[in-house]
């Protein structure tokens, strides 16, 4: 069945635009015998892509599933994910993520859900995966959850995701954190530092065996410091200088929670931080906040880090609750109504940019609607309850703040599979 989404405002005119399949094009008249859908006040766009969420299947869906996590992303207009592979088991192998396609078509799921396979073999950052196997699975190799720091792994790492493709480099996607499970190996790597503030010092590690490598694309997931970006686009200005281009790339996304978000806003319950608040990377300094918003240029990607916690893990102290927060609900709010930003809402185009395919570095298809359309309604307002998400978890630290801007419409498949807050699957 043709859609025609009626009066939207598109590439700053007002358009009525025709959809079959992925198939979008503008039209002066809307033929006969098609769905109209009146998009008056509405701004049509790419649907949003998040390349970095956890759905917890297998091993924990009390806190998400694909399904529960594909719906919370058509929620909040996203038509495409990535998911990461610190499931139990570790998505590590071929046969994980060929059962992780099955399950996302067995359930039907109209949005893009795409896996990433894990780097390292049972996360334990020392031995690599069989990347040439894998490799024509994924678009990415990940150690989010548990980041590697063995330098010469790093060097063959890269050496051997970017020689399986190298005119579709496979990207290696950097959790640049110390974590508990890791802090031995980051100590033995890097000597003793700052717990959870060894951003940069990993960060540094990676681009010396990217360089040493020679070759190679890296990601560097939620940069939370704006030191980290400084490092990178040094080390990119660099290897652009240098004489004989490498083929190196390296890209930084950041989460919607480290730009709205600082350390001094963590509320204080019965003297504890609320652990709804605790991620790794944590929040920062304000002044750490405001440095990411000056740099929001140099991400190629805002991502969620969407990482669902059941209520009951959550509700545990501080210093025993897990690290996380869901996302994917709230990231277009967040990002669409930062008034305390003056810059913000003069820069549009630069966070759908930001929040869609059209970086298409993680797309199959560098269509700019290959992943499905977004109506926006810049002006809605509304309020942030966690019980009417359609993610199994509540761990937003945004919870009961008012937001203006909305993703009103998700088109994916040339279907409506959200309409004003109600997913359709
Ligand atoms: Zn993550």
């Amino acid at each position: 069945m043709t859609l025609a989404l009626k009066d939207v405002v598109h590439q700053g005119e007002l358009v009525s635009l025709l959809v079959e399949g992925t198939e979008v094009s503008t039209v002066r008249d809307i033929p006969g015998g098609v769905d109209v859908l009146d998009g008056r006040g509405m701004e049509a766009v790419p649907a949003l892509w998040d390349a970095h969420v956890h759905f917890r299947e297998p091993g924990n869906t009390d806190a998400e599933d694909l399904l529960s996590g594909a719906r919370a992303a058509a929620a909040g207009g996203y038509g495409a994910v990535c998911c990461e592979p610190n499931t139990r088991p570790v998505m590590d192998t071929l046969d994980a993520i060929q059962a992780f396609d099955r399950r996302v078509e067995a359930l039907g799921i109209p949005i893009g859900v795409y896996p990433k396979a894990a780097l390292t073999r049972g996360q334990d950052g020392a031995e690599l995966v069989d990347i040439e196997a894998i490799a024509p699975e994924v678009t990415a190799f990940s150690t989010d959850g548990e980041p590697v720091v063995d330098r010469e792994l790093l060097i063959e790492a890269f050496r051997r995701t970017f020689a399986f493709d190298e005119e579709q480099p496979r990207e290696i996607h950097a959790h640049c954190e110390e974590t508990p499970r890791s802090h031995d190996r980051v100590v033995a790597a890097l000597g003793d530092g700052p717990y959870l503030a060894r951003e940069t010092e990993i960060v540094r590690l990676h681009l010396e065996a990217l360089e040493a490598a020679g070759m190679g694309y890296l990601r560097i997931q939620h940069v939370s410091l704006p030191e980290t970006v400084e490092l990178v686009k040094a080390f990119m200005s660099r290897m652009l200088d240098s004489p004989g281009l490498s083929p190196i790339l390296v890209t930084m996304e950041v989460t919607p929670h480290h730009l709205r978000l600082c350390q001094d806003d963590i509320p204080v319950v019965e003297g504890q931080p609320d652990p709804h608040w605790k991620m790794n990377p944590p929040l920062r300094s304000a002044k750490a906040q405001r440095g990411l918003l000056a740099h929001l240029w140099d991400f190629a990607y805002i991502a969620t880090d969407h990482a669902p916690h059941t209520p009951a893990s959550k509700a545990r102290p501080w210093d025993d609750a897990p690290f996380g927060v869901i996302g994917l609900e709230t990231a277009f709010g967040a990002l669409a109504s930062f008034e305390d930003n003056p810059h913000l809402p003069m820069q549009r185009q630069l966070l759908l940019d930001r929040l869609s395919p059209s970086n298409k570095v993680m797309s199959p298809d560098s269509s700019r609607f290959a992943q499905g359309i977004t109506l926006i309604d810049w002006d809605h307002v509304w309020t942030v309850d966690p019980d009417r998400f359609y993610s199994k978890s509540r761990n937003c630290p945004f919870a009961g703040m008012t937001f203006r801007g909305k993703p009103m419409y998700t088109i994916a498949g040339g279907r409506v599979v959200m309409a004003e807050g109600e997913v359709l699957f």
